[in-house]
Order: structure tokens, then sequence, then C-alpha cells
């Protein structure tokens, strides 16, 4: 089967051709680690997940080398250890194993290999000699800066004119520069830094610059060229141009990698995320806090929410998709109950993945299966429960383990389910003046009934659920 993507350097869908089909390498920019991982640090999480567990389906799971880094040098990080008194590794330790806790709720696999940058410093020295060796690169007041100009391809990836480069380069000229464009390789570490010997005869210890961790890292485990380069599009520039730009300057090739992918953008409920704006959410909020939407919400529904949106457009995370992506893998649960995951995934759904990842093409089609389990076709409920556990969104759930915990702030859920069996048995009596009046009391307790029937057998079913 062919596998199109966007490559973000071609500017088109370009089929994939693994130079080697026996290894497909892919690398994926991931998270730095000052903080809890956001929202929107998941969404490139679960979307290259999905890639790679396709690249496994077609070429075969062991012919998939998937190398997603974790960026533990970082200003940020020196900063929030400054803030907190804590010593840097400590802080880094910390926020790796909250990351990995946090991704335990996810039906994301493990990539291949997860570097580090700290255990990558001498690849990242030895790729600096070589740029000042072949002239690429220069020392100047302890630092040691790229020197764009070498490189009349330079700007390609991001398609941006020297001229905007220059503009915006301009913002923050270092006196040491030869040309604004040229960025850092390697640079002196101040007190209390980490820092270790520097390359290129310079004296004072330093630390590497962002971009060269990549390189160094995608280089020593993926090889010199390799198939895809993935992250947010927030990275295209200056980022991955300055990755591609020291990795073929310094291999003596013409490409880093085949093609390059970027997902869009997370906001939340239509704004940017941050902190200031106080809609700033992590993945430890979401499964672990009533934060979101007054309840905790099981690590497959951000998944399936995620995948809702084809993974190069802006995603908006609302309230509204949340419950919807719930819904569905209730529905889901219900209709796989019993049924065994271990069927092969269907060919339709692996042809929509195939297109660049189209997720919408994909989902509509599992609830076109759904629909006709519904119906009792027993061979779609098993294409259906192999195509979600194949996707990461299916093991052994079942509708209850979607419903999260719903507001137990300050609504107690005993006292709800209560109520509901109380009014449930007013209507099996028809007394709908009572059954109107405990759903009323309810909802000045801010509590939402639905009212359904219970999938499988039929009979009347009230669920209930924190009022917006
Ligand atoms: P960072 O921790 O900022 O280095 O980001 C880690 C990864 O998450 C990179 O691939 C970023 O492009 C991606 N990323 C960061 N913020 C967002 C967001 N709001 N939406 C989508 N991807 C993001
Ligand atoms: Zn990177």
């Amino acid at each position: 089967m062919d596998v199109q993507l966007y490559n973000t350097l071609t500017r088109q869908k370009d089929r994939l051709e693994p130079i080697d089909p026996a290894n497909v390498r892919m690398y994926a920019c991931g998270p730095t680690v000052y903080d809890r991982a956001h929202i929107g640090n998941a969404r490139p999480i679960i979307v290259y997940d999905l890639l790679f567990r396709l690249l496994r389906h077609v070429y075969g799971e062991d012919a998939v080398t998937y190398a997603r880094n974790i960026t533990d040098v970082d200003d940020k990080i020196n900063a929030r250890a400054a803030d907190e008194g804590v010593a840097i590794g400590d802080l880094t330790q910390r926020t790796i194993e909250r990351l990995h806790d946090d991704l335990s709720h996810l039906g994301v696999l493990p990539p291949t290999i997860e570097p580090r940058a700290t255990a990558h410093i001498d690849e990242m020295r030895t790729m600096i000699e070589t740029l000042v060796a072949r002239e690429h690169a220069y020392v100047a007041e302890d630092h040691v800066l790229f020197q764009v100009a070498t490189l009349e391809t330079y700007g390609r990836l991001s398609n941006r004119s020297t001229d905007e480069m220059e503009a915006g380069a301009r913002v923050d000229v270092a006196p040491y520069k030869r040309d604004p464009m040229d960025f850092v390789l390697w640079k002196p570490s101040k007190d209390g830094e980490p820092s270790w010997p520097s390359p290129a005869g310079i004296k004072a210890p330093g630390r590497p610059g962002w971009h060269i961790e990549c390189s160094a890292m995608a280089g020593k485990h993926l090889g010199d060229v390799f198939d895809i380069h993935a992250g947010g599009i927030d990275l295209v520039f200056p980022h991955h141009e300055n990755e591609l730009a020291q990795s073929c300057a310094a291999h003596g090739t013409p490409e880093m990698a085949s093609i390059w992918l970027h997902n869009g953008f997370l906001r939340v409920e239509g704004a940017t995320m941050s902190k200031s704006a106080g809609n700033f959410i992590t993945i430890h909020d979401m499964v672990a806090s009533d934060m979101f939407g007054g309840r905790t919400w099981n690590g497959k529904v951000l998944q399936l929410a995620m995948l809702g949106v084809h993974y190069r457009q802006p995603i908006d995370w609302t309230v509204e998709r949340l419950n919807q992506a719930r819904a569905t893998l209730m529905e889901f649960a219900d209709l796989t109950a019993n049924v065994s995951n271990d069927g092969a995934p269907y060919e339709e759904v692996i042809a929509a993945l195939a297109d660049d990842l189209n997720t919408p093409r994909a989902l509509s089609i599992l609830h076109g299966l759904a629909k006709s389990a519904r119906r009792g076709s027993a061979e779609k409920a098993e294409a259906l429960a192999a195509t979600l556990r194949f996707m990461g969104l299916r093991e052994t759930e079942t509708r209850a383990d979607y419903r999260g915990d719903a507001a137990a702030a300050d609504v107690d859920a005993d006292m709800v389910e209560a109520k509901i069996a109380e009014r449930l048995q007013a209507r099996a009596q028809r007394d709908f003046a009572t059954s109107d009046r405990i759903r009323d009391e309810l909802l000045a307790l801010g509590v939402q009934l639905k009212d359904g029937k219970n999938p499988e057998t039929g009979a009347p079913m009230t669920t209930w659920e924190r009022a917006e």
C-alpha cells in the first residue's frame, strides 16, 4: 500500500518511498521538560503515534524506528529550576516521570527510542567541530555560530525569502554575529547553568543551542538521511530550517529527511492557550482533575477527540468535542462488548489513514461500521473492534470506563444516582410530576440529566453530567 503524506518541503502530498523499507525511520520533536505536558503537546504525540502504527502495519512491526526526543537542556528548564530552587537534573527527571505517567493514560505506543539531549552532548560537539572544519560555522566570543550565508539552500523548508528572515532576525541581534541570521550552535554557560567542555578550542565551558540537539540525536539514531521528520507547525522556522541546514552541511548530504510533516496548532475554546488567559490545560488536568468540563476524561477520549480534526488543521479543544468523543466511545464499547479485538483492521480505514492521515474520513468509516454492527452485523462489530484496537482506541474498555469522575468537588454522585433511580421508578408509574420535580431539583444543583435507552436491553436509562 502507498502511504501519501503532505510534505512541507515540497508543499504537496508525496508518496513515502522508504530509503530502506526494512527500516523506515521517523523523528518527532518531543517536549521540553520543565513542566507537565500541555494538551497542545499531546497533539503531535497522538498524531505521530497513529503514523507509527500505520507504518508498522504497512512495513512490518519491526521495520519502523520511531525516535521522539526529550529536550532536557534549555533556558526554560534553567529558569524554572532556579525559581523553584531545585537542581536542574531533579526537575527534568521529575518532569520526565510525570510525562510517562501522563502518556500511560493515552493509548499511544512508546517510541522505539526516546533520546535525551543531555546524553548526546558528545555527538553535538562532534557535529559542531565538523561544521567549523567545513567553514559552515565560526567561533565568536565563546559562541559557535552557524553561518547561514554558506548554505545557498537556506530558507527552502519554511519558504521564506532572505529579506523576511533577516527582518525577523534583526529583532535580537547579538554583537558577535557576522550576520543577524546566523544562529547559535554552542554558547557559554552562566554560573549555575549546566555546562560541558566546549568544542572548537573554546576554553570556557558551555552548552548546546536547541537546534543542534535534534540534529545530533536524529543523526545518531536514524542516520544522516532518514524518511520522516515531524513536529508542530511552530517549529518550521527557525527550528526545523536550522536543523536541516546543520545536518546537510555537517553530513554533506542534500537532504536531512525525505518528508517533513507538521501538525496544526491546538487552541482552547477558541483562544490561544496561555497561563495568563487562564485556559492552560495539561494532560494531567484532563485525566486527573475536573478542571475542563467538570469531569475527568478517559485518555482514549482525548485521543479520539484529537483525531476528529485532520492533523494539519488547527483544532479547537472544546468540552463539546470531548463530550462527543466520549459518547462515541461509549457506544463503540457497547457494540464491541464480547467481540474479539484480534482481527485485522478494516482496510478502508487503513486506506484513509494512508492518504495523509485522513482521520476524519477514518472516523466516518468507523461510524458506518458501528451502524452495521447496531443492525446486527457480527462481522462489522469485529472489524470495528479490531480497527479501534489498531488505532490505540480500545483495549478492554466498557461504557463505564469512559464515564469519568464528574464534579466530585461539589456534587454527591451517590445522591445523584439515588435520585435518578427514584425518578426512573416514578416514570415507570407514569408519575411525571415527580419525575419533573426531581429533574429540576438536580438541575438547580448543576446536574443535567439525559434520558435515553440502554442500547442492549432497550430499557429506559438516564445519564447525568454537570451543567456547563
Ligand atoms: P515544546 O515542549 O514547546 O518544545 O513542544 C513539543 C511539541 O509540541 C512540538 O512538536 C511542538 O510543536 C508541539 N506543540 C506545542 N504547543 C502546541 C499546540 N498548542 N498545538 C499543537 N502542537 C503544539
Ligand atoms: Zn527538534
